[in-house]
């Protein structure tokens, strides 16, 4: 690692502005499609390591990935008071990724690709459509070709619905065998539903004694520390494990944006955003890995093809409208959540909706998912959508709420 502190301009053809998620994913594609004769520079006041996130996410088997990951599962569970009902993932799988594995492996590429690391935060960005200044607090200006910037930001104007999902999971170690490495439970809305919301307990076992158990809510608030424990303790309970035999090993806690406001993904001509800042969360399901990592490839690609470094939009135009109208019917209590997901499953097969929730569905697939689900409630949303839409056009701009500016979180040892 360089470590820049003084004042000089730093010349770069790409600047990395933030280090996480995005960009970690971003530096092992480089790496891997063999991008070598660039000169590229990481601007984060923090260097990422160890476990602050767990990803969840499905997909096909990736020899890329699947050294890293921590479990994979063929087959999830997804429970209401209902049914519990198995889902046969194949040809796709589940899989677990902690951020550890995948700090270390962008880290040995960011050596291998002689890149600079600005260990100091970002501030001014100024494009003047043949490059970009990037002025950084303490370290230097950095004057870059391309700017690929992933600082978590808040989006361009107020959504016309914005909830958070909001989390936190333990990970637990049992004195004997009491989980099912097999099978990951994905979504267990046995859980007691808000008022306005709605929430899930899951289970991710690496082993049959260890797992990540966490209890999550989509909804427009937070609940106080207690809240998230009480809740915890409560799904714990409701999975029938005896908290006797059981030890809290790390904490993790999260939120993420999930809303239908514009996160721009190309705010000028030189400047592309990628992950959360850049649209790659999935407003109706906060889900971003599969999208960030898609992204990440493609930009790897064009680059090692010699030309600019911007992705294909993370998310379909028709996919986000379908969001902004499901997050409106849930919003507006016209469709309760463990409904709306268990007809998603019962009456799709569970391929179709999982590459449906990662907007990589066809047209025609997406007219049957659409089918499945209560289609009054949906009419209503997708009318009241268009009115809302209209009312945005010809009145004047409404105040962006104070949602977290993007993503905060971290897992904790206890
Ligand atoms: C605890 C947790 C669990 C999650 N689990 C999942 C999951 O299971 N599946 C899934 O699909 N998604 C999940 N997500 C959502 C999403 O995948 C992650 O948030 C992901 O890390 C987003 O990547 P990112 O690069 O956009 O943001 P981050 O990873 O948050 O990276 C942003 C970086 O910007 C840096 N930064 C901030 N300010 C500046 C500045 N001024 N200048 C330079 N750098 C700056 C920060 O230090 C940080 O390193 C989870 C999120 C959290 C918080």
């Amino acid at each position: 690692m360089v470590r820049v502190t003084d004042s000089a301009p730093l010349d770069v053809d790409l600047a990395l502005l933030g280090g996480g998620g995005a960009a970690s994913l971003l530096l092992a594609a480089l790496d891997r499609h063999d991008v070598r004769d660039l000169r590229i520079a990481v601007v984060d006041p923090v260097r990422r390591r160890g476990q602050d996130r767990t990803w969840a996410f499905w997909g096909s088997p990736d020899p890329d990935l699947d050294p890293l990951l921590s479990a994979s599962w063929p087959q999830v569970e997804v429970a209401t008071p209902a049914r519990r009902r198995v889902l046969d993932l194949t040809p796709l799988r589940y899989a677990m990724l902690r951020s550890g594995p995948v700090y270390d492996r962008a880290a040995v590429a960011e050596r291998r690709l002689h890149a600079t690391r600005v260990v100091a935060p970002a501030e001014a960005v100024t494009d003047d459509g043949t490059r970009v200044l990037v002025r950084t607090a303490g370290g230097p200006v950095v004057r870059a070709g391309w700017v690929l910037d992933s600082r978590p930001r808040p989006p361009a104007r107020a959504g016309r619905t914005t909830w958070l999902q909001h989390f936190r999971g333990w990970w637990l170690e049992a004195d004997r065998p009491v989980f099912d490495p097999g099978r990951a439970v994905l979504m267990d809305f046995r859980t007691p539903q808000p008022p306005r919301g709605v929430s899930f307990g899951y289970v991710l076992p690496v082993s049959d004694r260890y797992a990540l158990v966490e209890y999550t809510e989509f909804s427009p608030g937070l609940l106080t520390d207690a809240g998230y424990d009480a809740a915890l303790a409560a799904y714990r309970d409701l999975l029938g494990l005896d908290p006797a035999g059981l030890r809290v090993r790390e904490v993790e806690n999260g939120v993420i944006p999930m809303t239908d406001a514009p996160f721009p993904a190309r705010p000028s001509p030189r400047v592309v955003r990628l992950g959360t800042a850049g649209g790659a969360t999935r407003p109706s399901t906060g889900f971003t890995f599969s999208a960030m990592y898609r992204q990440a490839d493609q930009v790897a690609r064009v680059l090692a093809a010699g030309r600019p470094p911007v992705p294909e939009p993370a998310y379909p135009r028709r996919h986000r409208w379908m969001d902004a109208v499901a997050l409106r019917a849930l919003d507006r209590g016209g469709v309760s959540g463990p409904e709306f997901f268990e007809r998603l499953f019962d009456r799709n097969p569970a391929e179709r909706v999982l590459r449906f929730l990662d907007g990589v569905t066809t047209p025609a697939e997406e007219v049957a998912v659409m089918n499945s689900t209560r289609l009054l409630p949906m009419i209503a949303a997708t009318a009241g959508d268009a009115a809302h839409r209209l009312r945005d056009r010809v009145g004047p701009p409404r105040p962006v709420p104070a949602i977290p500016a993007a993503v905060v979180g971290g897992a904790s040892p206890t």
